[in-house]
């Protein structure tokens, strides 16, 4: 079985960096006091850095399945950006990628709208090669789906996520999520 991770993003792009560690404090501490990751630091995600491996408990209370082996990489772990960041899919590559105006798949313009819209300053809005309209990059409905934020709360190797998990994860954080999956 190939390596997936699966990351839950605030639709927030930018986020001062206080208010990071303050989420990623609160998250971890409330994934540790369900007991669904272990509090110690150990190599069990594919950072040099290390994370919290998840518990059996954790296993099934996410991915709504039993565990049915161990697993070396199973770990949860938090990745924050000074600049600004995009989630990818990874391995797999977009599918499409709809203009919310047109309704045109541009997918083949979309890596170079990002890249564009990752240099420039700020949020720029970016515009639709086939009607030349401008919409916030987070606008365009990507399959699978990206997300653009300075944090993301990283799951690695789950079965699945149920939609009970992140609606719980959410009441905590205090705000929505995109769940993007990705696959190496
Ligand atoms: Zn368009």
């Amino acid at each position: 079985m190939s390596d997936s991770s699966v990351t839950l993003v605030p639709e927030r792009i930018f986020i001062e960096p206080a208010e990071r560690d303050e989420m990623e404090k609160r998250i971890t501490s409330w994934l540790i006091e369900k007991g669904w990751i272990e509090p110690d630091i150990s190599d069990c995600v594919l950072y040099e850095s290390g994370g919290r491996r998840i518990t059996r408990e954790g296993n099934t209370h996410i991915s709504g399945c039993e565990p049915d082996h161990d697993l070396a990489v199973n770990g949860f772990c938090v990745e924050q950006f000074d600049a600004k960041n995009v989630f990818t899919n990874l391995e797999g590559g977009l599918e499409s990628a709809v203009c919310p105006q047109c309704g045109e798949d541009i997918v083949e313009q979309f890596y170079d709208m990002t890249e564009q819209w990752f240099t420039d300053e700020g949020n720029p809005l970016i515009s639709c090669p086939s009607c030349g309209k401008s919409s916030d990059i987070r606008e365009y409905i990507l399959d699978p789906p990206w997300g653009f934020c300075q944090i993301g709360f990283v799951f690695w190797n789950l079965w699945d996520i149920t939609d009970e998990f992140i609606a719980e994860f959410t009441s905590v954080l205090g705000e929505p999520v995109r769940v993007i999956w990705a696959h190496l």
